[in-house]
Formats: structure tokens, sequence, C-alpha cells
């Protein structure tokens, strides 16, 4: 089920929702204090929590997946429906027991909650002692600081030039083969329902030369596939002052796959508007750049596009999609859908359901409309779809795309894949699950092969959601 962003690690893993995290192997003597972290929200929340644990480890912190021995509690937050907030509040409310039984302990909330809420948070939530936003991290040793002396501490200062290029984040919870690296930090498009340009500022750009550092550095580590991250990775656009050069996305791209052909190269979220052709030819010329592109449509109705201040239309999402189709012919779609936004007639939303019709996503993530104080359609149009409405649109753009997707997954069958391994299968032992180019989940027997493993696998049968097939050599 993708109600929300869901599976396949893409853009917000709904299973990896709160979840707790510590490094792999960590020398726990280093350490006299401890912190405690959980992430909620998208992978660039997740990636930001690694940066977070480097800059508490180089102070002395060190990582623990159990709260009752933390010093310190930390969440990082997600603004971007309201039940991502509600999931937030009632997860604090059950951190008051721990700070019963231990009075020092300090409660902080990161991320694009804090950023949007600011000293409201601290008066509405009286357990909270730190509250900082996503650009403000290489402060908190000294927000710590001022929290153990009894006051409340709060930096949610965005910044215009911060993309912690220098900092090597700390991976958590990792399986050792795939990682996020942070390219770009913000956003600058405005669309109408969302709040990301409030809570993460003005779109920067990474300096290259450290996001093709950081990847090579995850593939001498043994990491075999990194996925690059930005909010609209297409605008990359970093001058280069020592090279006297810029660099464009397709040229970071092409950078990190030359790396070297065994690591695999992902990247989220393009934007309509700006995925160029010449992303497209790289993407094709390079093996090791996965054919998968997550192209989140919104919605399949010119005038609903408009409102949401999309800045394309439908004619140009399904050319983009007819461009992506001709140059590179095996590759997988994915969308993003919202149903019910402000003045959606059923007309528009029929729109969106021939829309998807003629895509036939492999994979989507898909939401009813949540207004969010302070964006640009929370303050000019009225949130007037009625809730039930959304939700039965919802309902029916879901049902329709479960549809889509396991006619994608019947087609694989017969077919066969490279599978990067990830892992062993969580319901068999013996069995073990990777991914293939086009992002779909693969389970097969494990044999003689293991994590990290490139396998190549024929495809016998398939659920809704699952390649199953088994290896040839
Ligand atoms: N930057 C990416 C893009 O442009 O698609 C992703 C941004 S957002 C973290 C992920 C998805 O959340 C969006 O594509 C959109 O479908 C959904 N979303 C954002 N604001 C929303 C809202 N107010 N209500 C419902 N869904 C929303
Ligand atoms: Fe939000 Fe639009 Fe920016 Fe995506 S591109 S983060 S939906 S404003």
């Amino acid at each position: 089920m993708e109600l929300f962003e869901g599976i396949n690690n893409k853009v917000h893993d709904e299973t990896r929702q709160g979840e707790a995290f510590a490094p792999a192997v960590e020398n726990d003597h280093v350490f006299s204090k401890h912190f405690y972290i959980e992430s909620y929200g998208c992978a660039m929340n997740f990636a930001d929590s690694e940066v977070v644990a480097s800059i508490l480890h180089s102070n002395g912190f060190g990582a623990t997946k159990n709260m009752e021995e933390a010093d310190l509690i930390f969440v990082n937050t997600c603004s971007i429906r309201e039940k991502a907030e509600q999931t937030v509040r009632k997860r604090l409310t059950e951190f008051k027991r721990l700070k019963k039984n231990n009075p020092s302990l300090l409660v902080g909330v990161l991320g694009c909650m804090a950023e949007r809420l600011k000293e409201k948070f601290l008066q509405e939530e009286k357990l909270v002692d730190i509250v900082i936003g996503p650009d403000a991290y290489r402060t908190l040793p000294q927000l710590i600081q001022e929290a153990e002396t009894g006051q409340k501490a709060v930096n949610v200062l965005l910044s215009r030039e911060e993309t912690y290029a220098d900092i090597s984040p700390i991976r958590l919870n990792s399986n050792g083969v795939n990682a996020f690296v942070s390219i770009m930090r913000g956003c600058n498009n405005m669309c109408s329902f969302c709040v990301v340009p409030f809570t993460r500022g003005r779109e920067r750009s990474r300096d290259a030369e450290s996001i093709v550092a950081e990847c090579r550095d995850l593939f001498e580590k043994g990491y075999k596939e990194v996925t690059l991250l930005g909010q609209n990775v297409d605008s990359y656009h970093f001058v280069d002052e020592h090279k006297n050069e810029v660099v464009t996305f397709a040229m970071l791209l092409e950078n990190v796959a030359l790396i070297d052909p065994s690591l695999r190269v992902r990247f989220s979220t393009s934007h309509p508007k700006d995925i160029t052709d010449e992303v497209l030819y790289t993407i094709a010329k390079h093996e090791n750049i996965c054919n998968y592109i997550h192209l989140p449509v919104q919605s399949g109705s010119t005038r609903m596009l408009q409102l949401m201040n999309r800045t394309y239309t439908r004619e140009w999402y399904l050319a983009k999609v007819n461009r992506i189709k001709e140059i590179i012919p095996d590759c997988g779609l994915s969308t993003d859908v919202i149903t019910g936004f402000c003045t959606e007639t059923e007309e528009d939303h029929q729109d969106t359901m021939s829309l998807m019709e003629y895509c036939k996503f492999d994979l989507a993530y898909m939401y009813f409309y949540s207004e969010r104080p302070g964006t640009l359609a929370a303050r000019r149009f009225e949130d007037d779809v009625p809730e039930q409405v959304k939700k039965r649109r919802l309902q029916e753009v879901i049902d329709l795309h479960r549809s889509h997707s396991f006619e994608s997954m019947k087609r694989d069958v017969g077919k066969t894949f490279k599978v990067l391994v990830e892992g062993t299968s969580k319901k068999n032992d013996n069995e073990l699950y990777g991914r293939n180019d086009q992002n779909k989940v693969v389970v097969f027997p494990k044999e003689q092969y293991k994590k990290g493993d490139y396998v190549n696998v024929t495809v016998h049968s398939c659920t809704t959601g699952t390649l199953l097939g088994k290896a040839i050599n």
C-alpha cells in the first residue's frame, strides 16, 4: 500500500518512520554521554540525522538505540502533512515518562517542524528543551550546553550557504550497501501546497568535489549504491571557482558514475520542468546510473497544476514521459499524486486518472491534500474539497495505480535482471532480497550469494510488490 511515500527507500520510507538510529559499530568506551535520535519524513531528514550524529560524535556524544540510557533524545521531524506533525506530537508525549525518571534528560526537536513552529514549540510542548532548524545543526553543541544550564535553547536561522559539505556523515542503521548523499538543500519552487521552501529555505548546491569525494569514500568502504538527494536535483548548479566551470546535475551524475562501474547511482527527486535531455542521455550512457526516474506529477489537470504553481502543463508532463521512454526505453517511472487540492472538480480528478492510465507508473506515492499553514495555497485558496471526497478520489487513484503496478510486475516475469543484494529476506532466512535497475524488489534463493553482490536473477513469478526469481550463472 502506497498511501504514503512508501517502499523501495525512494523519497520517504513508511516502514522507517520513527526509526531509532545507531551506527553499526561503535566504540562505546569513548563516550560518556549518549544521544538517541529518531527520524521522520523524507530521505533528506534521514540523511540530516547522519550529519547531526557526526556533529555530536565530534563533541563527545555516542549514539544509542536504547532511549533509557540516553542523556539526549532528538526527534528529526517532518511538516509535509498534518498527519506527520501529529505523529511527532504523539511521540513526544511518550518521552514524558523518561524525563520523569531522569530529570537531566534533554529533549530536542530538529528539522522541518522545529523550523515551522520555532519558539512556539517550547510553549506548546513543555518537555522540549531544544528547538533547532535544518540549517543550524553546527550550533547543536552550544545549544546543548545552554540547555544543560536549565535554559530553553533555540536556533532556527535559515542560511543561504549552509550545505554541511565538509561534514562526513556517520552512517546510521546502514546495511553497508546503499547510502544517501545530499547534493543540495532547500527549494526555490514555491509549489503552492508545499511547506518545504519555508522550512528548508532557499535552494543551494553543495560543492561538487565534496559530493564525489563522499561517494568515493563510501565505495572504498564497500558501499555499492549511492542515492543523490535534493528536492529538485535537476536544478543542481555549482560554480567551481578553482576550475572556473559550472557543474550541472548531468555533469555531477557522470562524475559520480565514473568513480567505479560497480557503484550504482540513483537520484531523487526530479522536477518535470527541469529534467533535461542532457540528464537523460547521461543516464542512458552509463550502465551504473539506474534506469529509474521519480517524476512527481501531482495532478493530471492543467488547471490544478497552475493553481499548484507547478509551472508545467499536462501536455508538458506527457511530453517529458515520452522523451524519457524514447531515450531510456526500459526506464522505471514513479510519481507523486495529490487528490482534492483546492477547487478540484470531478473533471480535474478524471484528468489525473487518465494521465495515470497513459503513464502506467511503476510506483506512485499518493496523498490527499493537507493544508499547511503559511503556504501560498493556505493564504490564497479555500481548502474546499470535503475530506470524504478527497479520500474517495485518493482511493480511486490508489486502485488504478495498483492495477498498473501489478501489470508492470507481471510484464517482468521471464526477464533476467542484475540485482544488487541488500540483505536476507525478512520472511525467509534462505532467501535474499535486492533491487533491480528499475528499483523493483527482487527475492531469490540465497545459494552462495551474499549482501553487496550483483546477481543475475531470472524472474519466475511476482506479487503486487515483489519479483520472485532464481539466480543464474
Ligand atoms: N521536491 C519533491 C517534488 O517536487 O516532488 C518532493 C517534495 S515533498 C517532500 C513529497 C511529496 O509530498 C510531494 O511531491 C507531494 O506529492 C506531497 N505533498 C507536499 N505537500 C503536500 C500537502 N500539503 N498535502 C499533501 N501532499 C503533499
Ligand atoms: Fe515542495 Fe515543490 Fe519544492 Fe517539491 S519542488 S519541495 S513540492 S516546493
